[in-house]
């Protein structure tokens, strides 16, 4: 996979752009910058590796825009050596964002082309995740709790499994709503029972689906 200068450069001004929009951790810009989006784009739409915008991965399902990858990920305030669960892989671009700022990604994907796909490229690019085909609706739960949780579609309403996959003093990042458009939320787990959440803003996700394909 070639990452040509004139890659290079358009990724710099993709970073400008990112930042404008309002973020401002200088690992996750560094990260983007880094990064080779256009390896996890289709053929037909590298061209368009560089915009910040959604675009088709196959299977019905988008990789994300690249501002809200990093809305999400500087929402779910990452430090090294956190345990993540990513829920919907897809492209894998938001999961190979994690490891790089130093996290243990867990990624779980539906649909069983997206999951080969993705598996196949982020090894392919030496990045190692745990990857898993299943239902996010109902997390890992022999492999939390997790520091983290990141949910990549929308969801009618908070999934309770993952709540619970969740440590004390730990971060759920999730899109809340319909078709329609979805409410960013970070559920903060302060006690065994005890969340505190917070919203931040509107996206528009593919949907949360339930069972695998
Ligand atoms: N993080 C991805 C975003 C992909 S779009 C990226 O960086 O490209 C959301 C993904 O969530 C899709 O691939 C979709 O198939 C997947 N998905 C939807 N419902 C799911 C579920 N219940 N469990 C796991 N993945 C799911």
């Amino acid at each position: 996979m070639i990452d040509s200068y004139q890659h290079k450069g358009l990724r710099k001004k993709l970073v400008e752009v990112i930042q404008e929009k309002g973020i401002k951790d200088k690992r996750i810009l560094e990260a983007i910058g880094k990064l080779p989006r256009h390896n996890f784009m289709d053929s037909g739409f590298i061209g368009f590796a560089y915009r910040d915008q959604a675009f088709p991965i196959g299977s019905g399902q988008t990789i994300s825009q690249p501002y809200t990858v990093a809305f999400q990920t500087e929402l779910l305030q990452v430090e090294k050596h956190n345990k993540i669960l990513e829920v919907g892989t897809g492209s894998g671009y938001q999961c190979a964002i994690l490891l790089e700022l130093g996290a243990k990604v867990y990624t779980i994907e539906r649909q069983r082309q997206l999951y080969l796909k993705s598996r196949a490229l982020l090894t392919e690019m030496a990045y190692k995740p745990y990857f898993f085909y299943g239902d996010g609706y109902a997390g890992l739960p022999n492999h939390g709790p997790f520091d983290k949780i990141l949910v990549t579609a929308g969801a009618p309403e908070i999934p309770e499994k993952l709540l619970s996959q969740l440590k004390i003093g730990g971060r759920m990042v999730v899109p809340i709503g319909g078709s329609g458009g979805q409410v960013m939320k970070a559920i903060d787990r302060i006690g065994e029972d005890e969340y505190k959440e917070s919203e931040h803003g509107y996206f528009a996700f593919v949907p949360m689906l339930k069972g695998k394909q």
